[in-house]
């Protein structure tokens, strides 16, 4: 019987438990237990990653300008799109031997530098050139870690979805603002944990129901008002009173916050999570210490990661099967420490590379196998040099373990690790990372934000001429919490077509700011032990429910947080 174990996290100093299940896991893939905490190997995977900032700089091939997630410090070549998927060079001509008196990452360090990058993660999409580590998208601008969709804008994690603006996690939804965590949902506005939902403004896990406004905890209701049932002509003409001018969209978001933390909710957003803890999951069985983690079973420590069958560690992954230590990586099985690397099995330490199998510490490779360092090898070759490897990396500590932030392709302030683990210029470059100042912004503002017109109506087609200021940077303290501001914004044709086609106001704040203010409505992705906050007499309990769980909601918080059995009992 494996007993789990206390280990001081060889990064951040804190102690951490190592499950049962997780050494079980180790034991099938071979790996040693992990040296990092959960917390710091999120950071390590987060680090490695670019998701938002965009540059312009030009192709290392054709010389051509193109949009870049790879900023002017970057050493190493960058391809624009055609030219990465073309036959125009050869990854292959970059293959070099593996030294045994060096340490695997330093080795791979300088040979990231030598072979070319793709300027994007975007792979078959169509008039789609500012999207980043998506694929299968048409006619979406500034969308991320998103696929198969459709005339989407500023978002990310859109899933088969259409027509979705400033939203996040929307699977096969259609016209959706401001939205989060939603599927199968249809024009609704303000919303969030909805399903099977259409026609909802302003609305938090509502599935199944359709016209309501303000509302909270509902199932399969029609024409509710702040939870209250109204008939079917007194909600249309509330709806047609409503202002949509700025500021009063402004106060609603006020008046709905208030009102649903008035309500009970479940200890997780999501739904039909068996056996499982985390936050936004849903549809999984055994999933532990996910986040946005759906269609899962038996994977841990996993954040935005969907349909992961026995895996542990993924960051922004799609359909992986016994994969450890995977950030951007998907449509794969049986790999290790595997970055932005899709449709590949029995991998290793490999970053860019599609449709590969059998490869260890190889780039930008394109239906290869049994390559090492982007060298050809017999399959024979192959196999008896990847065990000489391990046995080395085991030697030099680094089997098992994921990219070292220092040797990051990104600068960290422009990777994600920024948004979940922010750190000031001082603090990262004490760690001996990267930190990348960008260059002042001179945006001539032509339109103050205070001046835009409060309702839609009231716009004409020369706002989109217009250089309209930030609200972020009206303040010093905002100013402060919106480091990513880009001080003002344009609008973009579509993005208007939208706002006027809902009757929505124009927004105040930059695309940046939006997007963090959006996550920052999520709950932090940690977990706290909790007991069940019901004092209602329930079935299954008088006075305290005794039922204790996981929760991202923490201690302090104004939330009233139930258990499921109590919350079931109370939703109606
Ligand atoms: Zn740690
Ligand atoms: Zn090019
Ligand atoms: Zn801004
Ligand atoms: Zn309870
Ligand atoms: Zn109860």
């Amino acid at each position: 019987m494996i007993q789990s174990e206390t280990k001081q996290c060889q990064n951040c100093k804190q102690d951490f438990t190592i499950e049962p299940d997780d050494f079980a896991f180790y034991d099938k893939i071979k790996v040693p237990a992990p040296t990092f905490c959960p917390d710091c190997r999120y950071q390590r995977r987060a680090a490695n990653r670019n998701e938002w900032n965009f540059y312009k700089r030009n192709c290392s091939l054709c010389g051509k300008s193109m949009v870049s997630i790879y900023n002017s410090s970057y050493p190493g070549p960058v391809y624009c799109q055609p030219c990465w998927w073309s036959d125009k060079w050869d990854p292959m001509a970059f293959g070099q031997d593996f030294d045994f008196f060096r340490p695997f990452f330093e080795q791979f360090f300088e040979f990231r530098h030598k072979v070319p990058r793709i300027a994007l993660a975007n792979s078959q999409s169509a008039n789609s050139e500012y999207s980043n580590q998506s694929e299968r998208n048409k006619n979406c601008y500034m969308v991320v870690a998103s696929g198969e969709s459709e005339d989407c804008m500023y978002g990310n994690w859109y899933q088969k979805s259409k027509d979705c603006v400033d939203s996040w996690a929307t699977k096969e939804c259609e016209i959706m603002y401001e939205s989060l965590n939603c599927g199968d949902c249809y024009k609704c506005f303000f919303i969030e944990d909805c399903h099977d939902a259409n026609d909802l403004y302003f609305s938090m896990d509502c599935p199944g129901c359709n016209n309501c406004f303000g509302c909270v905890g509902l199932r399969g209701k029609s024409y509710c008002w702040f939870n209250e049932q109204l008939t079917k002509e007194e909600f249309q003409k509330r709806l047609t009173e409503i202002s949509w001018a700025y500021e009063d969209v402004q106060k609603m978001k006020k008046r709905v916050a208030d009102f649903w933390v008035k309500h009970p909710r479940r200890y997780y957003q999501g739904r039909k999570a068996i056996n499982s803890t985390g936050e936004n999951i849903g549809y999984d069985k055994n999933v532990r210490y996910g986040f946005n983690v759906r269609f899962s079973e038996n994977t841990s420590y996993a954040q935005d990661a969907w349909e992961a069958r026995d895996c542990m560690d993924l960051t922004e992954t799609l359909d992986n099967e016994l994969d450890y230590e995977m950030e951007g990586s998907g449509w794969g099985a049986k790999c290790i420490g595997m970055a932005k690397s899709w449709y590949n099995h029995d991998s290793h330490y490999s970053e860019l590379n599609f449709n590969c199998h059998d490869i260890f510490g190889c780039m930008s490779l394109r239906k290869k196998s049994y390559c090492i360092f982007n060298k050809q090898y017999s399959e024979k070759e192959y196999h008896i040099l990847k065990e000489k490897i391990i046995e080395h990396m085991r030697k030099t500590k680094e089997w098992g373990e994921f990219f070292p932030i220092a040797i990051s392709p990104f600068p960290y302030n422009d990777t994600i690790a920024q948004d979940y683990f922010p750190l000031t210029k001082n603090e990262v470059i004490a760690r001996g990372w990267e930190w990348f100042d960008r260059d002042a912004r001179d945006y001539k503002v032509t339109l103050p934000h205070e001046k835009l017109p409060a309702k839609i109506g009231d716009v004409t087609d020369s706002i989109l001429q217009e250089i309209i200021s930030c609200s972020s940077q009206d303040s010093e303290k905002e100013k402060a919490s919106h480091l990513r501001c880009a001080t003002a914004f344009r609008l973009h044709p579509a993005e208007l077509q939208f706002y006027r086609r809902f009757n929505l106001p124009i927004p105040h704040k930059c695309s940046a700011c939006r997007l963090q203010e959006r996550l920052a409505r999520r709950n932090p992705r940690k977990l706290w032990h909790r007991q069940c906050m019901c004092d209602k007499n329930h079935p299954h309990h008088t006075g305290r429910c005794p039922n204790e769980f996981e929760t991202s909601y923490f201690p302090d918080r104004p939330e009233i947080v139930y258990c499921e059995s109590c919350y079931q009992a109370e939703v109606a």
